[in-house]
């Protein structure tokens, strides 16, 4: 292919590979569809080579070549989306952004820091962490993603409810658009200079330009954590007592409500038997202690007087010795066994239903054995859901059509009970059916017309998103 000589040309040596290694390992991501042909013997054709830049100008360089030449481009981080949003084929280059991935600077004073795209989640946090400093983004991939991938897709940390997610810990962004124009955002606290840019960029999965650095708001590390559990009498107590602890202005860094399925399932030692589990956690400077520990009473306080008991801290611990263990898909599809997750979010008045309606839908899709769900990400307004299903198959198109029809239960069932469809995983090909039924026609042609401004020839992740 001419863009690849072109690309072999002009870049130092070695940014370039076409080894069928590396061609191999960027032929997707960690989407389940995907893992279900590798586990059958029929894996996505592989890209016909990757790039690995290692400045902002090399960037710069392989999306001017790109675009003149009217290549595709799938922009990598650590492949550890969950949605098909890399799926390059036989056509398109992938970029791999992991070999930029400097800590550029720290300024104290501000509590702001500015890093390449390709920094590895968890070097991040070690990173801040030595001078003193944290993200507060925690996503369960944390050691297998980017702050880049992190942007491109919304992301969520498990302490979200305390930190914010990505879109409130971003303070500025460099970006490469088709062509090879580099923009940078101000990195201001706040400014009133028109639309704000960084949310063009948020979310946009690759389909619009390269991420290349990104300014962070940091919080100071913290000295302690201290949490408890509680079994509940009910699912929808646990909603309500979420919904006023929230409403009430508590932010604990994590108020995760579980069902009774995954309770049992992931709590065994607490809950033989079904019923639901809500578990608290604060963390904070020295100087915090006393307003945290009036947060924790509160939350006591609210799961206490309706009838639920608090069991300590043990369960809070067992969380967070397990809490980034990645699933093998080989070892769940090598027992016949299909499962993926479903988040999406709807404000307090409908996620009450929409769990009922979801979990009901997932679950009479022929082959699905169980469906259930958890919060874990709060606001004043509302929560996500986090569903879970597991289904039981040995043979590859059947699973193809128990994944899909499960998906589509899920997407369709949120729909009706108004809520969206995807609260941090993004959209990539998974969603991409359902995007414009959450959009209406007039929000899908203001993205299309936002992507054919930046990426008027479309080389830039076709087939995501619209
Ligand atoms: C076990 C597991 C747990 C997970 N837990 C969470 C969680 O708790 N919270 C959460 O939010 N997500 C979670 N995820 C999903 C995933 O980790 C996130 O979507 C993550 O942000 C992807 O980052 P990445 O660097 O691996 O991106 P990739 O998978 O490489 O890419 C994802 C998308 O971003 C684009 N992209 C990547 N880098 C750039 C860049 N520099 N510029 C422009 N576009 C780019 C790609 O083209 C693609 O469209 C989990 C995934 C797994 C497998």
């Amino acid at each position: 292919m001419r863009t690849i000589e072109l690309l072999e040309e002009q870049l130092p040596s070695g940014r370039v590979r076409r080894d069928a290694e590396t061609r191999r390992a960027h032929a997707h991501d960690y989407w389940a569809f995907e893992a279900i042909h590798d586990v059958a013997g029929n894996p996505t054709e592989p890209p016909p080579a990757v790039v690995f830049p290692e400045s902002t100008a090399e960037v710069s360089k392989i999306l001017e070549i790109a675009d003149a030449q009217r290549t595709a481009i799938v922009p990598y981080g650590l492949g550890s989306g969950v949605c098909g949003a890399v799926r390059p084929g036989g056509e398109a280059l992938v970029v791999d952004v992991s070999r930029m991935s400097a800590l550029l600077d720290l300024n104290a004073e501000a509590g702001t820091a500015r890093v390449q795209a390709g920094l590895n989640g968890a070097e991040c946090e070690r990173l801040l962490d030595e001078r003193g400093f944290t993200l507060g983004h925690f996503p369960q991939s944390i050691a297998v993603s980017t702050v880049g991938g992190w942007i491109a897709t919304r992301a969520s940390g498990q302490l979200s409810t305390r930190y914010g997610n990505i879109e409130d810990l971003v303070l500025a962004l460099e970006v490469v658009l088709p062509g090879g124009r580099v923009v940078n955002t101000f990195p201001a606290p706040r400014a009133a200079t028109g639309p704000d840019l960084r949310e063009i960029i948020l979310g946009s999965e690759g389909t619009l330009g390269i991420v290349t650095e990104i300014g962070l708001k940091l919080s100071p590390k913290p000295a302690f954590k201290a949490g408890f559990a509680a079994r509940l009498k009910s699912w929808d107590d646990g909603l309500e007592i979420t919904r006023e602890l929230l409403q009430t202005g508590w932010r604990p860094a994590v108020l995760r409500l579980y069902d009774g399925l995954e309770a049992q399932r992931n709590f065994n030692d607490w809950f033989p038997e079904r019923e639901p589990l809500l578990l608290v956690m604060n963390q904070g400077s020295e100087v915090m202690h006393g307003a945290l520990d009036l947060e924790l009473a509160a939350a006591r306080h609210a799961c206490v007087s309706r009838g639920g008991e608090d069991l300590g801290d043990a369960p809070l611990q067992h969380w967070l010795g397990q809490r980034n263990h990645v699933p093998s898909w080989d070892d769940l599809l090598g027992n016949g066994l299909v499962v993926d997750t479903i988040e999406v979010s709807a404000t307090w008045d409908r996620v009450g239903a929409l769990y009922g309606k979801v979990t009901e839908a997932i679950a009479s899709v022929p082959g699905v054995l169980v469906a259930s769900g958890h919060t874990s990400h709060g606001y004043t307004t509302g929560v996500n859901i986090y569903f879970t299903f597991v289904g039981s198959s040995k043979e590859e198109k059947d699973q193809e059509r128990l994944y899909s029809a499960a998906w589509a239960a899920a997407m369709e069932a949120t729909i009706a009970c108004g809520g969206s469809i995807a609260h941090h995983h993004g959209i990539g090909r998974i969603r991409r059916d359902f995007l414009p039924r959450e959009l209406g026609d007039a929000g899908v042609e203001v993205l299309r017309s936002v992507k054919k401004a930046l990426d008027p020839n479309g080389i830039m992740n076709p087939g995501v998103q619209l």
